[in-house]
């Protein structure tokens, strides 16, 4: 959650409301295990948590009890009561908690809060207690247990977690829950997870045969099967198109880059942990590209630029490897090499505002055509530690506020959130079930220009500064694909179906009027297959469903006389027999449409 966000729910009803179901889950526990521990219990994005030292491991029948137990207690309607006391009284009546003893140390040192956060003021020491239990606690809570709904509360798992995440620590047992405002709330949360369960790419990527990660390749390594890559070709040529309608130049770069580049691009500086070992080539030190931009930079540089020339706009798919730890690769979000859709703009200061309003604009029209329409933006302004001239800094966050306005996208800013070398608007979609994933970036650089030492010859005939601008609109094609296969529950659009019509003879002799109807649909560029196999109707059928394949075309004899198809679709519906020309007809008006 970003600041602004994470602010608005601590001041919820809802906050309080996980908060509180915290504190009567820590009740319910602690009476099933009077010997228990108890430490931290806050409310998370869809929940809350609570950490526990107990005697035994818990089991899914412990926390079925618990929640019955939980049940009863928010029945009871206990009332919450704040009492603000001593470091010493608090020390007095958790005196058996030795987790909660370290947390009032901290409390009284000032600088942590309950959950071992730093603090800015040295906090008050507070109590909340309903019914029977006493937590450490600075609230909020809700008034009494019974405004939480007994049917809008449920235990979820329960996890491994070292004491304050340090591995050194002792183990402990987090039990996750979820509550909201009522039981519809809960209804529609379950809903989403067992839909994002089903929607999981990398299960989708199986069983659509998309794409695949092999251990013999290595982790975080994809390969993209050939019905995953025709997707990545359609969305990369349309891609492409537009950008050359909209005043890019198309630029290829090699992979590897000798160190020197990167020394003076400042990457082995600070981007060195990201970066794999170097390999020998003659003697010298080759990398991997982590970025593109040096190489755009280059590309820049082999001209003396003039104002005239002014503004370069350079896109590559560029092929990037970034170092990640194995344990948190994660299908095609989270990879160790990917393809940014990367774009790098160079212009004189004054071009800047229109560059950045036109680069906002082509961002939400290429992303809306993916058939995303839910944009929100995050513009991150400067910190405290910043190359560059101050007044610069301003005039570019200006430049990026006024583009977000321009196009009335909602926005939250981050204040002090920017990198180092300059501001940025990051756009975030959200998919079918409500996921924010974030996608394009626009991004300042105050840094390679100089780094690099870009010119460019002024209208007064002295050489000056470029701006630069970095721009990913997909971000990574990887992880684009991604979000795209969970969104669209692998049921692409048309135009992005990598087979859009399967043939289903009837009977071995329909496999003629078949084959002529593939090659009749083929010339009208319709992506077409036939199942050829031995298989009943029904089954064929049910395998078309199941690929998500956008129509079927059943062919028997009727079908062969009057040289029509009989069209299914697959959400289920059964259009019927159609004349041929009209399917082409409607197949492409869904091509169009995007549908
Ligand atoms: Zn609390
Ligand atoms: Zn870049």
């Amino acid at each position: 959650m970003s600041g602004q966000v994470q602010e608005k729910y601590e001041e919820s009803q809802l906050y309080k409301i996980r908060h509180s179901a915290a504190h009567i889950m820590a009740q319910a526990v602690v009476e099933m295990f009077p010997e228990a521990k108890y430490t931290i219990g806050p409310p998370v994005e869809n929940g809350f948590y609570y950490d526990f030292d107990l005697p035994r491991n818990l089991t899914p029948e412990d926390l079925e009890k618990i929640e019955k137990r939980m049940r009863q207690i928010i029945q009871g309607k206990h009332e919450f009561h704040k009492k603000v006391i001593s470091a010493d009284e608090a020390r007095q009546i958790f005196k058996d908690q030795p987790y909660k003893l370290e947390l009032i140390d901290g409390l009284e040192k000032g600088g942590l809060d309950e959950y071992g956060n730093p603090l800015k003021e040295k906090p008050e020491i507070s109590i909340y207690q309903h019914d029977s239990f006493v937590d450490l606690c600075r609230g909020p809570h809700v008034e009494n247990t019974r405004q939480i709904k007994p049917d809008a509360v449920k235990l979820m798992s329960v996890a491994g977690d070292y004491w304050r995440g340090d591995e050194n620590n002792k183990m402990l047992q987090r039990i996750y829950g979820t509550a909201w405002e009522n039981a519809e709330g809960l209804k529609k949360y379950i809903w989403k997870l067992e839909e994002a369960k089903k929607r999981d790419h990398r299960k989708l990527g199986k069983e659509l045969d998309l794409f695949s990660v092999s251990e013999d390749v290595g982790p975080g390594l994809i390969l993209w099967h050939p019905k995953g890559a025709m997707i990545r070709v359609l969305v990369e040529d349309f891609s492409r198109n537009a950008h050359l309608q909209n005043g890019y130049e198309w630029v290829f770069s090699p992979h590897i880059g000798r160190s020197h580049l990167w020394e003076t691009s400042g990457h082995l500086d600070f981007y060195k942990e990201s970066m794999y070992s170097p390999m020998d080539i003659e003697g010298e030190a080759y990398y991997a590209k982590p970025m593109n931009c040096p190489f755009h930079i280059e590309i820049y540089k082999s001209h003396l630029r003039s104002y005239r020339d002014l503004p370069k706009r350079y896109a590559e798919y560029g092929t990037v490897y970034r170092y990640e730890r194995s344990g948190v690769l994660h299908g095609l979000t989270r990879v160790r090499g990917f393809t940014q859709d990367d774009a790098h703009i160079f212009c004189r200061p004054n071009q800047v505002e229109e560059e950045i309003s036109t680069a906002l604009e082509f961002s939400l029209y290429v992303l809306r055509s993916m058939g995303l329409q839910d944009f929100k933006a995050y513009l991150s302004t400067m910190p405290e530690k910043y190359v560059g001239d101050a007044a610069d800094w301003d005039k570019a966050t200006e430049a990026l506020r006024r583009a977000i306005d321009a196009h009335n996208l909602p926005y939250e800013v981050d204040e002090g959130g920017g990198a180092f070398y300059g501001p940025k608007i990051d756009l975030k979609v959200k998919d079918a079930l409500d996921r924010e994933w974030q996608l394009s970036t626009i991004q300042f650089d105050f840094n390679l220009p100089e780094r690099f030492g870009l010119r460019f010859v002024g209208e007064d005939g002295q050489p000056h500064r470029p701006y630069m601008v970095h721009r990913a609109l997909l971000g990574s094609m990887e992880r684009f694909f991604g979000v795209l296969i969970e969104h669209f529950a692998g049921a692409f659009p048309v135009w992005l179906s990598p087979v859009q019509a399967m043939i289903i003879p009837i009977a071995d002799r329909h496999l003629d009027y078949a084959r002529e109807v593939t090659k009749k649909l083929r010339t009208d560029g319709i992506r077409v297959e036939v199942d050829e196999r031995l298989e009943r109707m029904n089954a064929k059928i049910r395998d078309a469903q199941n690929q998500k394949i956008p129509y079927m075309l059943v062919v028997g004899d009727k079908e062969t006389e009057s040289g029509s198809v009989a069209l299914r679709l697959r959400n289920g519906e059964n259009p019927g027999p159609v004349p041929l020309a009209d399917f082409v007809a409607r197949a492409k008006k869904d091509v169009e449409a995007g549908n």
